[in-house]
């Protein structure tokens, strides 16, 4: 089938990107939206727009009735889920099928798997994913806990089945904290996600964060667009992506992409996926994996050429993947800092009005925003206002550039992340590419310390 009309189920700078893969694929947009955010940049641009309900979110881009419904009345052929809200959820994406759209994003069953943690670990190990050493599922009793935690040598960490956002884990170096951390750890389970099941795995003391990007047709054909470095994190969310790692070689990266491909293959999956390690000592560790769009994708669209969101919308209409494995080059080094509407030090979020924007230009800079002069960032969702990618021959170059976008960007009205940015790309280490997953936290507490 050929899309003629997409709704987008998302606001927000993904929202206006989405628009922008449509618009240049001549394909129309319908924008849902909450009263909240009736003057989006997005709601603007799109060919129509339709009001969904509320601000809160589960009262509108969380409205699965309302969405149908806004698709039925707008005659759009097809949903994009964007990244969050109902990008992840099986149901939807079966609802939305169910009434003869297309969802661009993954099979519903494939959404479902690897969104329980213990079934996507065991269908990784299955597809040949290397795996954390740890539990081959759920556990709940103390004695074979114990057994599993002496056989991958503490620590361990225990990690709630159907946990997200970095939520409901504990680390544990010894056998007699076991069963209290397990206790403790299934009920913030049970009381955040409804669901006590915890599993155990090997604790990787100083990791980096490594993500391949797979992209399947659906048919048994699937590629890896390589992988992004995303160690820079602050309470597990991440503050600053790069692709290339600064750790992987290119003979590492056909590896481990191979192995991610080959697998995504013979899962027959479809749309744009991301496979999540830890990276330690050279080797990698599946962590889980992301069946939708990823915040970071420009910087594999920068060192790639590929439009990742005009693929995922070819591949919901069945057609092939535009590319194969062979044509797929990557040239330099792309970076994205993420810009948040918080303050730089304590993070304590700061929506406000724009009173005056400035975007960055020049050669291989992007900026992905919604952001306009006397826009006003509501304060009801998500703190990040956008995202600044830059594109570098080198990783200096794109480090050098990053600076002198990161100079002309001018956002007031409200504090941003940009100072926090500014002050990384100073830092020798992160000059150095020496970082872990654990590196920034600690270079914040000396921040904090000075
Ligand atoms: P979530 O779905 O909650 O984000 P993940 O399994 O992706 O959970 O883990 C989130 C973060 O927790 C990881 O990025 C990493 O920082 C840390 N983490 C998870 N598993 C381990 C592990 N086995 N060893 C060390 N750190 C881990």
């Amino acid at each position: 089938m050929a899309i003629e009309k997409l709704l987008i189920a998302n606001r927000g700078e993904i929202a206006l990107r989405i628009h922008r893969a449509c618009h240049e694929m001549g394909i129309k947009t319908v924008a849902v939206h909450s009263t909240a955010d009736a003057d989006a940049m997005h709601v603007r641009l799109a060919d129509e727009a339709i009001c969904i309900g509320p601000p809160a979110a589960k009262d509108s881009y969380l409205n699965i009735a309302a969405i149908i419904s806004a698709a039925e009345i707008s005659g759009a052929d097809a949903i994009h889920p964007g990244y969050g809200f109902l990008s992840e959820n099986a149901k939807f994406a079966e609802i939305v099928e169910a009434h003869g759209l297309a969802f661009v994003g993954p099979k519903p069953e494939h959404i479902r798997t690897m969104g329980d943690k213990i079934e996507a670990k065991r269908t990784a190990g299955a597809l040949g994913l290397p795996l954390v050493p740890g539990s081959d599922g759920a556990v709940s009793d103390v004695e074979e806990a114990k057994i599993i935690a002496e056989a991958a040598g503490y620590p361990v960490i225990i990690k709630a089945a159907s946990g997200g956002g970095g939520r409901g884990m504990k680390v544990c170096t010894s056998p007699d904290q076991l069963e209290t951390l397990m206790q403790q750890a299934g009920s913030e389970a049970k009381a955040a996600f409804g669901d006590a099941t915890v599993y155990i795995e090997k604790y990787l003391g100083n990791p980096r964060h490594i993500e391949i990007q797979v992209f399947g047709d659906g048919n048994g054909n699937a590629i890896h667009l390589g992988e992004r470095d995303c160690s820079l994190q602050r309470r597990h969310q991440k503050v600053l992506e790069e692709a290339p790692s600064p750790v992987l070689s290119q003979a590492e990266r056909e590896r481990i992409g191979g192995i991610c491909a080959s697998a995504m293959a013979d899962m027959g999956y479809r749309g744009a996926g991301t496979i999540e390690f830890l990276w330690e000592n050279g080797e990698f560790y599946f962590i889980e994996m992301n069946t939708r769009l990823q915040v970071e994708h420009p910087v594999t669209e920068m060192i790639t050429g590929l439009d990742l969101v005009r693929e995922q919308i070819r591949v919901a209409e069945g057609k092939p993947l535009s590319v194969s494995q062979e044509d797929i080059r990557f040239t330099g080094h792309a970076i994205e800092c993420r810009i948040n509407a918080e303050d730089p030090k304590t993070f304590a979020p700061s929506p406000g009005t724009v009173t005056s924007y400035h975007v960055p230009g020049g050669m291989h800079v992007r900026v992905d925003s919604g952001l306009y002069q006397g826009y006003k960032v509501p304060p009801y969702y998500d703190s990040m206002i956008g995202k600044l990618i830059v594109y570098g021959r080198t990783r200096e170059g794109a480090i050098m550039r990053l600076r002198r976008a990161l100079e002309e960007y001018v956002i007031e009205g409200m504090k941003t992340t940009i100072p926090l940015h500014q002050a990384l790309l100073h830092d020798p280490e992160f000059l150095d590419g020496a970082y872990t997953i654990k590196w920034l936290e600690e270079w914040l507490a000396k921040q904090d310390g000075q």
